[in-house]
């Protein structure tokens, strides 16, 4: 369909002074092949209108990520990461350390601590606020943002000025280990078969190994994209959870991850029917005992990750998969937040657009009740084929195309529920789908029980479900184990090898900020041996 909108991550209203500023960040080029295809065969009658019968609620949509800027006398402050040579302006000790404790103002590059950057006394010496406006994208579509002064900021970010050297590339991976060590892997390894997929942030291929002939899906990230974001520890958060996720039968887990000057690799766990946006464009709409499987499914994996402190808020259809039988399985851990405790809290403004809880929206603290609205979302349209939010009516009227209406929409407006659907079915996307996080399904006193006990679910056997001992009310057709048949053309088209290395933007990579990447997973390791 039309492109891979955008999850977004604007990092939040935690701190007083933040700026009501959300500044774009990744200026993304949409590929040619991302944005070229439609599944719809007609022609539109103008460019840019629907096409005939075209539904524009359920189609794609991809990362992008937000900065937040804080704004004190005059100063408009980034969160950056400095090495050694920075000082800071105020306390004059040096701005050193991981995580991002550095801030630079993004007019007169004053660098500060972030512990300091509220006791600034000296002002801005180059004041010059552009108003906020709503700009088109590349994609067209609305965001807010002050685009053209944030490619500005990023493209200044991307090379370094008066700091040290970046560290050399990682040394190639050890190949001729001792006989027992653990092995680590290279590009070398592993055959590059065809492109399944892509977000906003990583390309995803078929992959064999070439000494066992075992296929994988390999998630190439760009460093270059990680760099230029404030938030890197996403790429440390999205290991540890696929290390976690390894244990379970509905997420996807991790087989090894290694990297090169340029990229990073995660080689995952293959799934062979792709994703339910593949088959909810097919499909258009679900029967309710397929819907009632997959939300069942997925609140056994929701729960899962929610018991070990993890929320994963980037629940969509592109991010759940279909295995070769049928169950489902959650990819894409790149959003998630880690080491909640029950009754904790976070605030990062975060997810994609469509399926963002209204207490992120209303900049409320929140927990894991904001996986539970966005299966509410995900549940609504496996059921009616459409968003609940469906604004489509409104594509040609440029006021309600915005993402600021969305948000509206989302806050405002009553959810209709088709007349089609059953009462159960009615009542449980009521449940997960009320704006008061309280009084949610699955975020009272009796959480996740009050899910499992929903008359909706009711036919559930939910032990024999986590033993996957259900049988799928689906299974996606499958010729074999590398057939490619369930994912789009759009992506399997495209040439599969990785562009050449370019020196200029190795450069700019400081190759410390990934020590420690790779990784193999002991127990696929020794399953491989036995092959
Ligand atoms: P991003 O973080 O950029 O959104 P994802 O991890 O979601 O990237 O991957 C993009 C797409 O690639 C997914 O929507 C899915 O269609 C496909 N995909 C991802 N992981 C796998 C996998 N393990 N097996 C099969 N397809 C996958
Ligand atoms: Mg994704």
């Amino acid at each position: 369909m039309k492109d891979r909108k955008n999850a977004i991550m604007v990092q939040n209203r935690e701190s007083d002074c933040l700026l009501e500023l959300l500044a774009l960040l990744c200026d993304q080029k949409p590929t040619k092949k991302r944005h070229g295809k439609k599944v719809f065969p007609n022609v539109p009658a103008a460019p840019g209108m629907p096409c005939a019968g075209e539904d524009r609620s359920i189609y794609r949509r991809g990362a992008r990520r937000w900065r937040k800027l804080y704004r004190v006398n005059g100063h408009i402050f980034q969160a950056k990461r400095f090495n050694r040579r920075a000082f800071c302006a105020f306390c004059q000790d040096r701005i050193w350390g991981l995580g991002r404790q550095g801030f630079k103002c993004i007019q007169c590059k004053l660098l500060v601590h972030k512990k300091c950057h509220k006791l600034v006394q000296k002002p801005c010496s180059n004041e010059h606020v552009d108003p906020i406006e709503v700009k088109d994208d590349a994609n067209g579509e609305s965001t807010l943002g002050r685009a053209s002064s944030v490619r500005r900021v990023s493209a200044e970010e991307l090379a370094p000025a008066a700091e040290t050297p970046p560290a050399p590339a990682p040394s190639a991976p050890a190949h001729d280990l001792e006989p027992g060590s653990q092995r680590q892997y290279s590009l070398d390894d592993f055959e590059l078969i065809r492109v399944i997929g892509r977000g906003s942030y990583a390309k995803v291929l078929m992959v064999e190994l070439k000494r066992t002939k075992r296929i994988y899906a390999m998630k190439v990230i760009k460093k270059a994209l990680v760099t230029d974001d404030e938030d890197i520890d996403w790429v440390q958060t999205e290991k540890h959870v696929f290390e976690t996720a390894s244990n379970h039968p509905f997420l996807v887990g991790l087989h090894s991850c290694f990297q090169t000057p340029s990229r990073l690799f995660f080689v995952i766990e293959f799934v062979r029917g792709g994703d339910l946006m593949f088959h909810m464009q097919r499909q258009r709409r679900l029967p309710e005992e397929h819907a009632r499987f997959y939300a069942a499914e997925i609140s056994l994996a929701l729960h899962f990750l929610h018991e070990r402190g993890v929320i994963y808020r980037d629940l969509k259809l592109d991010n759940v998969l279909l295995d070769h039988e049928g169950h489902i399985k959650l990819t894409d851990y790149g959003m998630c937040k880690e080491g909640v405790r029950p009754g904790d809290t976070t605030s990062t403004f975060c997810g994609t657009p469509n399926y963002i809880a209204p207490e992120i929206l209303r900049g409320e603290e929140y927990g894991f009740s904001v996986d539970w609205w966005a299966l509410g979302v995900l549940t609504y349209e496996m059921l009616a084929g459409r968003s609940p939010f469906d604004i489509a009516q409104a594509a040609d009227n440029p006021d309600q195309n915005t993402e600021d209406y969305l948000f509206q929409v989302i806050l405002e407006k009553t959810i209709r529920i088709p007349r089609s659907l059953s009462v159960k079915a009615a009542s449980v996307l009521k449940g997960f789908l009320n704006k008061n996080p309280v009084e949610r399904l699955g975020c009272g006193e009796n959480g996740f029980l009050d899910i499992v006990n929903h008359p909706f679910f009711k036919s559930i056997e939910w032990e024999m479900l986590e033993q996957k001992q259900v049988v799928p009310p689906f299974k996606p057709r499958l010729e074999g184990e590398r057939d490619l048949a369930n994912f789009p053309p759009e992506f399997t088209d495209e040439p599969v090898h990785l562009t050449p290395d370019n020196d200029t933007v190795i450069a700019d990579i400081d190759q410390s900020e990934f020590e420690g990447f790779e990784y193999v997973n002991p127990l696929l390791m020794s399953l491989e041996d036995c092959v």
